[in-house]
């Protein structure tokens, strides 16, 4: 059996210089719930770490038969076209309704998906709505170190997922298309309040005059949003057709400007900062609750408080606070 740190040393090489087979590996192991392979992650993304951060990385995310995926490979064969090299990490829309990869992204996405300036990664949701796994930014900085320019994080817009896309990206993009009512249907406020650009697709055939309107409503209600960023960023609202290739150019040339943008205020850097400390806490809390819970000398405490809670005695709140008190002691 190769020794771990061969096992290390050679994915991180096959990685750096751009071994698609290894990259896939690598993403499999950064996916996988085993100590061992969990171990082997750190030290892989350790060793590649140096190699990561020069990527523009965006999110989108849009519900299921938006136009997502046609929009991904319109866009990303253009961009290929550009000479760039493109990542997606995309969800496969049948394994958020049945919790198993029965589409390949090769179905999803067939050109870009046999591109060999492209790497398509379907990750399966593993029972997390929306398809965003634990291991997405480990994913992300595994294409960035194999020299993809752009990276796609792709999420279906439901649960929590495309929150946790936007705090993963550079540019976070929502995909909408017209609707016919007065109501921003589908959209949650909170993400109105993260989005940095906003694409109408299907405007095309008889939706065109629809998506007028629509466009007119999103800009409106984004105005009345106060965005969580405090920067002047004003939020577009686009107009494109995925299908008959439309308004992708200005699409391109907007995710161009937002990354200006962040750059030009210094924003870029801080923002992967502050991204990356959100990330440390994550890690953090959970695995803190895990050993927290696998602790045997707590086991006994654990249990009278969750008896006191069932039986109402107590309120959550102290005993929650006692039970940190207690632990941290
Ligand atoms: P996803 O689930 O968000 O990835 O959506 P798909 O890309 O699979 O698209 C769902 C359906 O919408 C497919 O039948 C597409 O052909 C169609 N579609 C996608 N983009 C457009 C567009 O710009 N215009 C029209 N009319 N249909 C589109």
């Amino acid at each position: 059996m190769k020794k771990n740190s061969n096992i290390v040393e050679s994915l991180a090489a096959g990685i750096i210089q751009g071994v698609r087979r290894d990259i896939a590996k690598a993403i499999t192991l950064v996916e996988s719930k085993s100590s061992r392979d969990q171990e082997l992650s750190v030290k892989l993304i350790e060793k590649i770490l140096p190699k990561t951060g020069k990527s523009i990385r965006i999110g989108i995310s849009g519900p299921p038969g938006v136009g997502k995926s046609t929009l991904i490979e319109a866009l990303g064969l253009r961009l290929i076209g550009k000479g760039k090299k493109i990542a997606v990490l995309a969800v496969d829309p049948s394994s958020v309704l049945t919790f198993g990869s029965i589409l390949g992204d090769k179905t999803r996405m067939p050109n870009l998906s046999i591109n060999s300036q492209a790497f398509v990664r379907p990750s399966p949701s593993s029972g997390i709505l929306g398809g965003v796994t634990d291991s997405t930014r480990e994913s992300i900085l595994i294409c960035e170190a194999a020299g993809f320019d752009i990276i796609i994080v792709e999420t279906v817009g439901v649960g929590q997922s495309e929150f946790n896309v936007a705090q993963m990206v550079d540019t976070f993009i929502v995909l909408l298309q017209p609707f016919a009512g007065d109501e921003l249907q589908g959209v949650k406020k909170g993400i109105l309040e993260m989005v940095d650009v906003v694409v109408i697709n299907k405007c095309d055939g008889e939706l065109k005059e629809q998506a007028m309107k629509c466009c007119v409503d999103y800009t409106h209600a984004l105005s009345l949003i106060k965005q969580n960023d405090k920067t002047k960023w004003v939020v577009p609202v686009l107009k494109v057709s995925a299908l008959q290739q439309e308004g992708l150019s200005d699409l391109w040339l907007k995710i161009v400007e937002h990354t200006a943008f962040l750059k030009q205020i210094n924003k870029k850097k801080s923002k992967r900062i502050a991204q990356d400390e959100q990330w440390f806490w994550e890690i953090v809390t959970k695995n803190l609750i895990a050993e927290i819970k696998q602790d045997k000398s707590k086991q006994y405490v654990l249990k009278t408080i969750l008896a006191q809670i069932n039986d109402r005695k107590i309120s959550v709140l102290q005993v929650a606070k006692q039970f940190i008190h207690h632990s941290c002691d």
